[in-house]
């Protein structure tokens, strides 16, 4: 069926639409640059693809929906046409290596196996696996996954031979070397100098470019760091050979002005590529990332649900689907794997996401008040931002029921779960629901199924199967 020039695809099923199909018509339908969405109907499911050209979208079996216009460019031409052009946006993980040090969580060999294996087929541009002189159970973790994955993996080490050596020894295709620049680290943490501080970062650039391994060198503490010290440091390393300049904010002070105004200076300054790491300290880390790449940054450093020193990285799903869907720019990241990873990454790690995180906490996609669900089950751009929908990120939208539920979701749920009210019932049945909810209880499907029946409300027949 065709409308509109837009093609539209009937699932009839009464259970979920595979999630493997959907990712691939997904995929398929990026690159040909078409955009699919859908909608749900009780017992049935659509897909809706169209170009992104195309303004409207038909649904006959809605009549309300009908000509319902897309309205995602209007929304953010205003963004669009406040920042800079970004065409990509690289993607450096370090869920493995900072994420790690998150306070408490210990990756186990597996368990740094199946992250790695996972971001390496969402296709994640550089996988910092550890920090191999560490352990020998970490050089065989790192080198395993250097070994295992299609992606480029990265290896810390400090400006140390010990380290480097072991970096290079387990097979990185990236070896990522740092030291502190600003004075109070070198000073009380590293107990040195500026001049050794130089000394010894090129002659740690020297060691790992001879081998033919990609450079990555970090002044860290850069945010923190005497302006005209840090020029020093990044023109010497650039002499050098570095093939990257990561800009670390390590304490999180930046903002993302400041940040901005930083990295289009380090940009003035080395031919080398530019690569950031902002940390969550003030809540800023994804906005600090983005200015980054704003200012002419190639790359961000991201950890998965921003695990990672003190109050975490910026996080990978926020970076990854801001750039994808406020940018309207390609990471070449498969985001509907973005759910998955987070669950497996909360699991391993033991810090579990909270609710309200962006993207992939259990809120980020559900709606309880009765204004915004009613609002979302005639179109979700109502109260979504319209550019990510759940199915996105592999997620799925939720209608929540509790003290705030309107009559429009409860009649959907009662729908969905096989009755057919009145208005009255369906009234009755809301009253029931608020009541409960403003317990601070949770109402489930048995609890509304159990409400529905006391309030006398019919079953629906045997439902009909529609014809596409
Ligand atoms: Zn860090």
């Amino acid at each position: 069926m065709v409308n509109h020039g837009m093609v539209l695809l009937c699932i009839r099923t009464l259970g979920d639409i595979p999630c493997r199909l959907l990712r691939a018509i997904s995929r398929t339908l990026t690159n040909v640059n078409h955009e699919l969405r859908w909608c749900q109907y009780p017992f049935q499911r659509h897909i809706y693809i169209l170009p992104r050209a195309c303004g409207w979208i038909q649904c006959r079996h809605l009549p309300t929906l009908a000509l319902r216009p897309l309205r995602a460019v209007e929304f953010f031409q205003g963004t669009l046409d406040s920042t800079d052009e970004i065409e990509t946006a690289r993607v450096f993980d370090t869920t493995l290596r900072d994420g790690e040090q998150s306070p408490g969580t210990s990756f186990s060999y597996d368990d740094k196996r199946e992250i790695a294996r996972i971001l390496d087929e969402m296709g994640t541009h550089v996988i910092e696996a550890g920090f191999p002189v560490n352990s020998e159970a970490e050089f065989e973790a790192v080198r395993d996954i250097a070994s295992s994955t299609d992606t480029t993996t990265c290896g810390l080490a400090r400006v140390v031979d010990g380290d480097i050596e072991a970096a290079l020894d387990s097979g990185v295709e990236m070896v990522h070397v740092f030291v502190s620049t600003s004075d109070v680290q070198i000073e009380d943490s590293m107990h040195s100098s500026r001049e050794d501080v130089v000394e010894q970062a090129i002659t740690a650039v020297e060691r790992v470019v001879e081998t033919g391994t990609t450079c990555m060198f970090s002044p860290m503490d850069a945010t923190r760091t005497d302006e005209a010290f840090l020029t020093t440091v990044i023109e010497a390393v650039s002499e050098a050979g570095t093939d990257w300049i990561n800009i670390p904010d390590t304490c999180g002070v930046a903002t993302p002005r400041r940040f901005y105004d930083l990295i289009e200076k380090v940009c003035q300054h080395t031919d080398a590529r530019i690569d950031v790491h902002t940390h969550d300290d003030f809540g800023l880390a994804t906005a600090n990332a983005l200015a980054g790449i704003e200012a002419g940054a190639d790359q961000a450093q991201v950890s998965v649900n921003s695990i990672g020193e003190r109050a975490g990285n910026a996080a990978y799903e926020e970076y990854v689907m801001a750039i994808e869907s406020v940018y309207q720019a390609d990471t070449g990241i498969d985001t509907t794997r973005i759910t998955e990873l987070s669950q497996v990454v909360a699991d391993r790690s033991g810090v579990p996401v909270p609710s309200n995180k962006p993207i992939v906490g259990s809120n980020a996609f559900s709606h309880e008040s009765g204004i915004h669900a009613a609002g979302v089950i005639e179109n979700s751009d109502t109260f979504e931002p319209g550019v990510m929908t759940p199915e996105m990120v592999g997620a799925r939208r939720r209608l929540v029921l509790g003290k705030h539920t309107g009559t429009h979701s409860v009649r959907e749920r009662l729908v969905e779960t096989g009755f057919d009210p009145t208005e009255t019932e369906v009234r009755a049945v809301t009253r029931r629901v608020k009541d409960y909810g403003a317990e601070k209880r949770r109402v489930t499907v048995s609890d509304l199924e159990r409400f529905a029946e006391e309030e006398g409300v019919a079953e629906l027949p045997e439902k009909e199967e529609v014809r596409a």
